[in-house]
């Protein structure tokens, strides 16, 4: 049978379409489906901030790791490196 909502194309002993469609009492989805719709949002809404803290964090950390890279390399990079020198041969 053919789900008069989304026009999906469901096996017989389907009691239930794909879109929350009820072929038995022919009701719409309302309640159940507009829950998993607000459950599905607040999982964003939480993956949303779980990137976004990850994303901070990943920023701090590079920033750190580049200012502990740049004061340990810093009065290096200024004198002459004899390794360079080396490889230029
Ligand atoms: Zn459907």
């Amino acid at each position: 049978m053919t789900c008069p909502l989304c026009k999906l194309e469901n096996p017989g002993s389907a009691r239930v379409c794909d879109c929350g469609y009820s072929f038995a009492t022919g009701a719409a989805p309302s309640v159940a489906a507009s829950t998993t719709a607000n459950a599905l949002l607040r999982s964003m809404d939480r993956s949303l901030r779980a990137i976004k803290f990850v994303v901070v964090a990943w920023a701090v950390l590079t920033l750190i790791g580049l200012l502990a890279w740049l004061l340990r390399d810093g009065p290096a990079a200024t004198s002459p490196q004899p390794a360079r020198a080396a490889q230029e041969k």
